[in-house]
């Protein structure tokens, strides 16, 4: 069981040992010494990285520590990044990377004091931490949470930051402990309870690093809430974590309020209010584009050679979309009873659109399909209507005039030919 430092003292940031054996982990190389600062993975609380090297001048290289786990002997495995070139028996030296390190003692304390804050204000539990790269999240006990809530458990959290209170670790034995009101069932070592004492506010049985005092945490802001399964999760930063999502957050806000051209504090107002014209836009162009269907409609139909069977429309539309062809097709088959509209589109996305009159004698879906049998691409439809997505788009033209020379008996006059480039 390798003795841990941390326990005693989380500003412990070198420390001397020994090397007692080297394993190999997943092909990795570990280390495992008789006594370390280095806190492995555990109770919520992310492992602290830094560096390892031997005594002996001739071999001071610096062994980078990538990671540190715990195995179920008690054993703490320091994973470094490269195999050393001394054996076990060789005194060593230890060096935490203290930001990082820093950093975990204001996250790690910070939860302490928010989630005795959720507690002592709403008697509401935490039943899980979880330490990420970015941001923190306690998970709580509760069926509802209330942004209201949220800002008290935050505005006493801070509070408790300010008063600057002392933050111990203490050791007591299970009969101690009883007597003690504390909040969580605490980590043991060699029979002892490691608890962590915010005075007058907290105490909780813990294996992780803390801070002396807690205005070293620094700010704690709370953020995103989330339901999951049968508790809240809170998602929180504290110190300069606080500081580096704040100033992130400020710098989107400026970019945001930059382009509506408003103060920051009145972005969602403004948003709202773009959301409203980009609303009414939609409805005028929607409007726009039936009345263009309309004349559309109103000049193929007027073009179309009479012919004693259904008036045959053929067109190929460059720049409109799907949406427009089948609401001209729509508009055609509505405004006469004898006609057969073979429509297309070759825009970003080439499309098709076949369609006839109710009553009329073919099979739109089937035509659709003879049409992408030759021209790849998928589609179908009913008898009445259908539509595709053509592949092979240079032979749109050619298939088109053939299923129309087909249906009419001879091709497309030249008042009615397709318009394959030019605008319409
Ligand atoms: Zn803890």
């Amino acid at each position: 069981m390798t003795q841990r430092l941390y326990y005693h003292d989380s500003f412990l940031y070198e420390f001397e040992a020994e090397l007692v054996e080297i394993l190999s982990v997943d092909s990795r190389t570990v280390l495992v010494l008789d006594r370390t600062a280095f806190y492995p993975t555990s109770g919520g609380q992310a492992f602290d990285t830094g560096w390892l090297w031997a005594d002996s001048p001739a071999e001071s290289e610096r062994l980078r520590v990538v990671e540190v786990t715990e195995d179920d002997q008690g054993r703490i495995l320091h994973f470094v990044s490269e195999r050393p070139r001394f054996g076990p028996g060789t005194h060593v030296h230890g060096l935490i990377e203290r930001e990082r390190r820093r950093d975990h003692m204001q996250q790690h304390s910070g939860q302490h004091v928010l989630s005795a804050a959720f507690v002592r204000l709403f008697n509401l539990p935490t039943v899980s931490f979880h330490m990420g790269v970015q941001s923190s999240s306690i998970d709580l006990d509760a069926n509802n949470l209330s942004e209201e809530q949220v800002r008290d458990a935050e505005s006493l959290a801070n509070d408790v930051v300010l008063e600057n209170r002392r933050v111990d670790i203490r050791f007591v034995t299970q009969q101690e402990a009883r007597g003690l009101g504390m909040r969580k069932i605490p980590t043991v070592e060699h029979g002892r309870l490691r608890l962590i004492d915010i005075h007058d506010f907290d105490l909780t049985g813990c294996g992780g690093t803390h801070v002396a005092s807690t205005g070293q945490i620094g700010g704690i802001l709370l953020r995103k809430l989330e339901k999951v399964r049968q508790a809240w999760r809170v998602e929180f930063v504290c110190g300069k974590r606080a500081v580096v999502t704040a100033r992130r957050d400020y710098t989107a806000l400026v970019e945001s309020s930059a382009l509506c051209s408003s103060h920051i504090w009145e972005l969602p107002q403004q948003i709202r209010r773009l959301q409203e014209d980009a609303r009414s836009a939609r409805k005028a162009n929607a409007m726009l584009v039936e009345e263009v269907a309309d004349s559309w409609a109103s000049r193929l139909l007027a073009e179309a050679p009479p012919r004693e069977a259904a008036l045959l429309i053929v067109r190929l539309f460059p720049d409109r979309d799907l949406g427009f062809v089948k609401l001209l097709a729509q508009r055609l088959i509505r405004q006469t009873p004898r006609v057969i509209a073979l429509l297309g589109t070759t825009q970003d996305q080439p499309s098709l659109v076949f369609a006839q009159s109710a009553g009329q004698p073919f099979d739109m879906g089937a035509l659709m399909k003879e049409a992408l049998s030759r021209l790849g691409g998928r589609g179908g439809g009913s008898k009445e209507m259908a539509q595709g997505g053509p592949v092979r788009i240079e032979e749109l033209e050619s298939v088109l005039m053939e299923i129309a020379a087909r249906l009419g008996g001879d091709t497309p006059g030249q008042e009615n030919r397709l318009v394959p480039t030019q605008g319409t």
